[in-house]
């Protein structure tokens, strides 16, 4: 399995390769996006199982939260030093009184 890693401050984005083409290709093909283009291309090219979404691209920003949304990926928190899958932070309760869980909740916003 190729791997697609996304580094951020706080956090590092795991998400498996096709799920990201599958994201992009449509984003390219029925939306024109030229930055979806240019990440296919640049993600494609890339050798090897772990290929590292290039920083300084914003529209990633949009497919990790589009993602995360479809309940695809892990994240691994830089502050807890812990792994969460996507499916994880879906099923927070809103409202819950795990104050760790809203932390999440909210960076997971300002992704
Ligand atoms: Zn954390």
């Amino acid at each position: 399995m190729t791997t697609v890693i996304f580094e951020t401050d706080n956090a590092i984005f795991s998400f498996d390769l096709a799920d990201v083409i599958d994201l992009l290709s449509c984003y390219s093909s029925e939306h024109q996006v030229e930055e979806a283009t240019d990440l296919l291309k640049v993600l494609e090219s890339m050798p090897g199982d772990i290929r590292k979404a290039p920083p300084e691209n914003e529209f990633f920003d949009y497919v990790v939260l589009d993602l995360l949304g479809k309940g695809k990926g892990s994240i691994f928190c830089k502050t807890c030093q812990k792994t969460y899958q996507a499916k994880q932070l879906q099923s927070f309760p809103l409202g819950g009184a795990g104050s760790d869980q809203a932390k999440h909740r909210k960076w997971k916003k300002k992704v």
